[in-house]
């Protein structure tokens, strides 16, 4: 008899830098409703290698509104306790001639004037000839990039969103590990979906520019490329993205005034899933979802006299 095939494996992985709000919570109810209606298992991941950013508190008040709203995960885990997974991959990627040391600073980088796509600026490549080999990685106290390959890397969104192909030309070379010796984002995300062996991503379309850096890394260190969907964001309303830097309403407010069946019918209904914000648990949105029902163009969200209104 044939094996059984393994269940899809997806993620949700919040920053543990601050409070829910309503983009986490709908990012959440995404990927929830994604993995639960194809039978995937759903890890949530706690992206926490931020150490002057992230807290053990804000962890745990994600994993608190999550289990209010009604979302449940199968594993949870915690990424700052990769450290050794990451550094392996350093050391990979020095040994194959990837890394380099970098002593730019940010205005040196910003005198270049190269616009990256995600509104800042490019890294010029300046230091790409101070290649740093595996066994300098210990005593080297400079940040480190990747040698990024040249050209095009086919990157594919399920929904159809039009990917940036050309990572270099993007965002420049990636920043892998900072000065202070800890790991970025670009890292530590690829290497982790490796370990927790994710087959599909589902996540809000802020983070699409990044996707073709993160299949080029993947190639570079033999990792599989798992399937990338991205979604509809909850935006200021004057377009800037819902963040908590922004004064966006985090959790702990949300529910002195919501139940977690009105807020989730209301996010369902931000979403496109139900034509009014009927309460409605997210267990309750399941059969009928597909994400053809979900609304493609990002939505504006207000926060008057203490509720959420769209518009
Ligand atoms: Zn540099």
């Amino acid at each position: 008899m044939p094996a059984p095939a393994r269940p899809e494996r997806c993620r949700f992985a919040p920053t543990t830098s601050g409070p829910a709000h309503p983009g986490t919570l709908l990012a959440a109810l995404l990927c929830w409703l994604d993995a639960r209606s194809r039978g995937a298992e759903l890890i949530l991941r706690l992206e926490d290698i931020d150490p002057e950013r992230c807290t053990p508190a804000h962890a745990d008040a994600i994993c608190a509104a999550l289990e209010w709203l009604g979302i449940d995960w199968d594993e949870r885990v915690v990424q700052s306790t990769r450290a050794a997974a990451h550094t392996g991959a350093l050391r990979r990627l020095a040994a194959d001639g990837r890394l380099y040391a970098c002593t730019c600073t940010r205005a040196e980088i910003r005198r270049a004037r190269l616009p990256a796509v995600d509104g800042g600026w490019r890294y010029p490549g300046t230091c790409r000839a101070r290649g740093i080999g595996a066994d300098e990685l210990d005593d080297c106290d400079a940040a480190l990039r990747l040698r990024l390959p040249d050209g095009e890397i086919e990157a594919r969104d399920e929904s159809g969103l039009d990917l940036e192909r050309d990572p270099l030309r993007a965002l420049g070379d990636p920043l892998l590990r900072r000065r202070d010796g800890t790991v970025s984002y670009a890292l530590a995300v690829v290497v982790d979906d490796a370990i927790d062996g994710i087959t599909r991503i589902v996540r809000g379309r802020d983070l699409a520019h990044t996707t073709a850096g993160q299949i080029a890394l993947q190639r570079l260190l033999d990792l599989p490329t798992p399937a990338y969907r991205h979604h509809l964001l909850l935006l200021e309303p004057r377009g800037g993205k819902l963040a908590k830097l922004h004064g966006s309403v985090a959790w702990e407010q949300l529910r002195e005034v919501y139940g977690p069946a009105e807020l989730c019918g209301w996010l369902a209904s931000a979403a496109g899933l139900q034509r009014a914000p009927d309460p409605i648990r997210p267990a309750g949105l399941l059969s009928g979802f597909g994400w053809d029902q979900v609304r493609r163009t990002d939505a504006r969200v207000r926060w008057s006299d203490g509720r959420l209104e769209l518009g």
